[in-house]
């Protein structure tokens, strides 16, 4: 089976750096599946769940924001953050849930409702690929 390289890169440092048969993602366009062997792009990414396939078996990481360059034998993403589900605590992603949930539903003015309603976003997130 023929792969390609995944390196996947935040302010923090490496998260991952390994070969795949198969990448998926969210890109804002929608869906992208990409195959050793894709044309060159670039993409931005969604607070959404990165898949990487290979021998039947699927790992999966929560990324937050950020690019993904598409080589044809690599694949890169820069996100602003990027953990794999072991690395997630659910407990802390649970509370930022709470806390974004209950600025949503206040009806202070100076509740900056689009911060919110990202932060609930990446817990969503964290908290789908998390358990
Ligand atoms: P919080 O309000 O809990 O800080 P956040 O969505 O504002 O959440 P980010 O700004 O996206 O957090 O991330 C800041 C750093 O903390 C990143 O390195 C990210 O990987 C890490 N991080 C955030 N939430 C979690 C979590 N639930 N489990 C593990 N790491 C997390």
């Amino acid at each position: 089976m023929k792969t390609l390289t995944v390196s996947v890169v935040t302010p923090d440092g490496p998260v991952l750096e390994e070969d795949y048969e198969m990448v998926s993602c969210k890109a804002e366009t929608g869906e992208l599946g990409i195959l050793p062997g894709h044309i060159p792009l670039v993409a931005p990414l969604t607070i959404s769940a990165v898949r990487l396939k290979r021998n039947n078996g699927e790992d999966r990481l929560a990324i937050n924001g950020g690019f993904m360059e598409v080589r044809p034998d690599k694949v890169t993403i820069l996100a602003q953050s990027a953990e794999k589900p072991s690395d997630i605590n659910i407990a802390r992603a649970e509370e930022a849930k709470s806390r974004a949930e209950r600025r949503l539903q206040s009806k202070q003015d100076n509740v900056d409702f689009q911060r919110a309603e990202l932060a609930l976003k990446r817990a969503l997130n964290r908290l789908d690929v998390g358990r």
